[in-house]
């Protein structure tokens, strides 16, 4: 490793490795020389969690340069040349590890030659990582004491001859990059060089990513199955005897369940990350969306109310939007005490207006929210609350009941949204669950003709599944199944509880072993 001692104020490169594909394989020196780099100059697929570390850098993406290879590589050292000369500190952000067929060392030697410091990271490389994440040790005692690491690419000058394959041969175990266009004829050429074609074999498509898929075939079979199971790149062949314990890691609670997330994204993220972490294949599929109008309406005075009373994020929203446009700040909101329906929204007050909540119902649910709001109301007290066009009458209803009076005040509109082409084409591959979080959703459902066959339909609370009943359950097919407990752990609890017990009585659909479920 190299670490100059830049002189103060001058420009130097870090090629740092960024790891395999997911943002927290990268090294804590990675990470941290990320946080401090002026440029980032990355390939085309990184983890946008990655590069969000990179909080004060300008982003080059040099994926998609023009040109060949060769006049692309050119580019790069350019790049990192000029903006180091200029005196940025450049993070050269490479896939994997930047020594591991990633043109490292040519990229540290166009920095050198120019005069400018260049320091090396390593990185988890893919040869290793990928392996791994699919269950596959790439050496084992008594089974496989040695590894070869290869690309299967021809061509770019010196790698014009075709790969050793009787040394290939008598390795343990061979691990092919760059190679998902070529698996038939490295298995061909392996094979014609002596090696046994009932060798185990697998192939892992973004490893340790989310959306990790893998085949396991001997090696004579193993191209038609990545054929078939449509394997892409990037992804590594592993051939070998270890390849036979693909598959056989602990599985996952949600391993292969497809999940319909019909929340949009910006209210579903931190649920959605837990649900692939524990091996869901998600599919986003908003079925409502939001719009605040234009022009919104304008905020009255709120100094003659004693309550303002939010129930979602998109009234947050709204009131930060609608005080933008009038020019005024949160001063405006000042004389009325606050109450939020859950924790969510509370942090999304302060967050985005800094008001915090005098009342939080211990239960996120709109009648704990009236009775706790009905509990402190003197008659005649005015309640203000910003609500979407599909608001829940009763909120206000039985604010009223309490004595309030009530202004509601509509500041977005919930509008149902069919899903996307290819949301809809993944749902009629089949799924094996749907999360639902409204009335208005499930309409939206029925409404669009989303396909659900016999899909889990788990309901976020009694209210969106009394929908699911009202639409028919002819027309959902399965009946819904109600979240014990109210925000995104009743949702996953009740989501993971119907997934156990469809396993267990026979669901042919979900699989029961985390093999291969491309
Ligand atoms: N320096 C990188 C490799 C760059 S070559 C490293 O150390 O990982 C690009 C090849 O790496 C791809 O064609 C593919 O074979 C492999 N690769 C990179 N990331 C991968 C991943 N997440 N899963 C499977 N293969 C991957």
């Amino acid at each position: 490793m190299i670490a100059p001692r830049p002189s103060p104020g001058a420009g130097r490169v870090a090629l740092v490795g960024a790891g395999p594909g997911d943002p927290d394989l990268i090294t804590m020196r990675g990470a941290e020389l990320l946080a401090s780099a002026d440029v980032v100059v990355h390939d085309r697929l990184v983890d946008p969690e990655l590069l969000a570390r990179a909080r004060r850098a300008e982003l080059i993406d040099v994926g998609k340069q023009p040109g060949g290879a060769k006049a692309m590589q050119e580019a790069i050292h350019a790049i990192l040349i000029e903006r180091a000369r200029r005196g940025a500190f450049v993070v050269r952000l490479k896939g994997g590890d930047p020594f591991v067929f990633g043109r490292g060392s040519e990229e540290l030697d166009a920095c050198r030659a120019a005069g400018i410091p260049c320091e090396v990271v390593p990185g988890v490389s893919s040869a290793f990582a990928a392996a791994a994440a699919a269950g596959i040790p790439v050496t084992e005692r008594g089974i496989a004491r040695s590894v070869a690491i290869v690309t299967a690419r021809q061509g770019e000058g010196l790698d014009d001859t075709p790969p050793d394959y009787a040394a290939l041969a008598r390795m343990d175990t061979v691990v092919v990059l760059m190679g998902r266009e070529r698996v038939a004829e490295f298995a061909r050429g392996l094979i014609a060089a002596g090696r046994a074609p009932t060798t185990p074999a697998a192939m892992i498509e973004r490893g340790t990513w989310r959306a990790q898929r893998e085949v396991n075939e001997s090696l004579g079979a193993i191209a038609e199955a990545a054929e078939r199971a449509r394997i892409a790149s990037p992804a590594v062949l592993l051939i070998g005897p270890t390849a036979a314990r693909a598959g056989r890691q602990a599985m996952r609670s949600l391993e292969g369940v497809r999940v319909l997330m019909t929340r949009p994204p910006s209210a579903s993220r931190g649920l959605v990350r837990t649900l692939r972490e524990r091996g869901a294949d998600v599919i986003d599929a908003p079925l409502i969306r939001i719009r605040y109008p234009d022009p919104l309406p304008a905020l009255p005075p709120l100094k003659g109310f004693q309550w303002l009373v939010v129930t979602s994020l998109h009234g947050v929203r709204g009131l930060a939007r609608a005080l933008d446009a009038q020019g005024l700040d949160a001063r405006a909101l000042a004389g009325p005490r606050v109450a939020a329906i859950g924790a969510k929204t509370a942090s999304e007050l302060e967050r985005v207006l800094g008001v915090r909540a005098d009342l939080v119902p211990a239960e996120h649910r709109a009648t704990a929210l009236t009775a706790a709001i009905g509990a402190q109301l003197d008659p005649g007290d005015r309640v203000f609350f910003p609500c979407g066009t599909l608001a829940r009458e009763e909120t206000a209803a039985t604010l009223r009941g309490h004595g309030a009076e009530v202004v509601e005040w509509t500041v977005y509109e919930t509008l149902p949204a069919p899903p996307d082409e290819s949301s809809r084409e993944r749902i009629r591959q089949g799924i094996d669950a749907a999360l639902l979080y409204s009335p208005s959703g499930v309409r939206s459902l029925v409404e669009h003709r989303v396909d659900l066959g016999d899909a889990l339909l788990i309901c976020v609370g009694p209210t969106t599944a009394d929908a699911v009943r009202a639409a028919g359950v002819s027309r959902l097919t399965q009946g819904p199944i109600v979240a014990e407990r109210y925000g995104d752990e009743g949702v996953l609890e009740a989501l993971e509880r119907a997934v156990r017990e469809r396993r267990r009585s026979g669901g042919q659909d979900i699989p029961v072993e985390a093999t291969d479920h491309a």
